[in-house]
């Protein structure tokens, strides 16, 4: 298979994207490796930044910088408008109120805000947290460090032969004694799309909270978290073309009414008094220090891209480069999939008999093929699996097929070397 790479994206087939043109708007894609023209296939890891993020983040650093919520000069104001307008735009992106919006790191800072804010005074020793089998470290520790201190007991949702959530096992866990469950929207490693929908219904329908890691699917799909149900919904800018060290928690505004703050300091207050300071309001209230103004700028930037081209659009590109590069891996003998889910993101986990996973991705990187491998951060998940590391092919919407072609050959050569 050799799909055309100036298609009509199927979520409209009258409207046809010139994907050649959308590559280029990524200056890094030119580079070249080892003397090699980069096939970047980690946008798992980390997404690369169209020219419109760079130029915003530059562009505030030129002409606008200056901290926000604090001066009253022309350059403060200018400041604080960019930023409450990146939570703006974010807000619409992921179809919340903007004041239900902290900004913050990224992920691993969401979960754990939820973690110290929300469960930390609420668990006793009884209550009980499900988690599943494929999450990230970042939706796993934080509970670990919850239940040490509280009292609470961790319970493990297993998966089925595809890499799916078996459903009616997760069901079952949800006994009285859990407080909160903690599902990936879609595994970093498998590139499983948990149907959270159904999930969180489950677990509202037994008073249960869910919060949702949905590192993995805000770039690549359009998000209606409003229509979820969950409590909890947490992103990271830096996956979906925006710049590292941005993100954000989505929470229901009773329960950022009720958290109390998790780090103090400017910002986060009204008034300070020796006799008892006045928090801010949420999202502020959550929000102590000054923030990564320009990183929130670019992350604005970045969903403006998203938008224009559209997430269908974007969806129905990586599905196709999902489908191409399966159908050209599975013809490798010795070469294991990790994972077969019926809706599944454009991740490919693999191994190849014989090859360990780090000595295959050190000989692509001399290939120009940037791929991942390692646990991924989600060491359960490889213990489950039996293996320590897996290789991890990433696609995004800026990936060409050639690239998927030249992948597998790439991959095809250096095996041989490995053999
Ligand atoms: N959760 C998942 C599923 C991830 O893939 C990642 C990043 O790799 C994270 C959480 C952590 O995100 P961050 O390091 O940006 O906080």
């Amino acid at each position: 298979m050799n799909a055309p790479d100036v298609a009509a994206g199927s979520a409209s087939a009258t409207e046809a994207i010139d994907w050649a043109r959308v590559r280029a708007d990524f200056p890094l894609l030119t580079r070249q490796v080892h003397g090699k023209p980069l096939i970047y296939l980690d946008s798992a890891n980390t997404g690369q930044k169209p020219e419109s993020v760079i130029a915003a983040v530059d562009d505030f650093y030129r002409r606008h910088n200056a901290n926000v919520s604090r001066a009253v000069h022309a350059l403060g104001a200018e400041a604080t408008d960019a930023f409450e307008g990146a939570r703006t735009k974010l807000a619409r992106f992921l179809n919340v109120r903007s004041d239900e919006l902290v900004l913050c790191s990224g992920t691993t800072f969401a979960l754990n805000l939820v973690a110290y804010s929300w469960a930390l005074p609420r668990l006793q020793p009884g209550d009980a947290i499900v988690l599943t089998r494929m999450e990230h470290h970042a939706n796993i520790v934080p509970w670990q460090l919850v239940a040490q201190r509280t009292g609470a007991t961790i319970k493990v949702a297993e998966l089925n032969d595809r890499g799916e959530l078996d459903l009616d096992a997760l069901y079952t866990l949800l006994t009285p004694e859990v407080k909160l469950l903690g599902v990936t929207h879609v595994s970093n490693v498998l590139g499983t799309v948990n149907p959270v929908r159904e999930i969180c219904r489950e677990a509202r329908r037994r008073g249960i909270a869910s919060v949702i890691d949905g590192s993995q699917a805000a770039p690549h799909r359009a998000l209606d978290i409003a229509s979820l149900g969950c409590d909890f919904y947490a992103i990271t800018g830096h996956k979906m073309a925006g710049p590292t060290g941005t993100g954000a928690l989505w929470a229901r505004r009773e329960h950022l009414a009720a958290m109390p703050p998790f780090l103090g300091g400017g910002e986060m207050i009204k008034e300070v008094r020796f006799d008892g300071t006045v928090y801010n309001d949420a999202p502020h209230k959550f929000e102590a220090g000054t923030p990564n103004i320009a990183g929130f700028v670019g992350l604005g930037a970045a969903v403006d891209y998203l938008s224009d081209l559209g997430m269908a659009h974007i969806e129905a590109r990586e599905q196709a480069l999902l489908a191409h590069a399966t159908e050209e891996l599975s013809k490798l003998d010795g070469l294991r999939i990790f994972g077969s889910a019926r809706d599944k993101a454009a991740v490919i986990s693999f191994l190849v008999a014989g090859a360990h996973a780090h000595d295959l991705a050190t000989l692509l990187d001399l290939e120009g093929v940037a791929i991942r491998s390692g646990h991924h951060c989600a060491h359960p998940l490889m213990q489950h699996f039996g293996v320590a590391a897996t290789c991890r092919a990433s696609f995004a919407f800026y990936n060409t097929h050639d690239e998927v072609e030249a992948f597998v050959a790439a991959l095809t050569k250096v095996r041989k070397l490995l053999a």
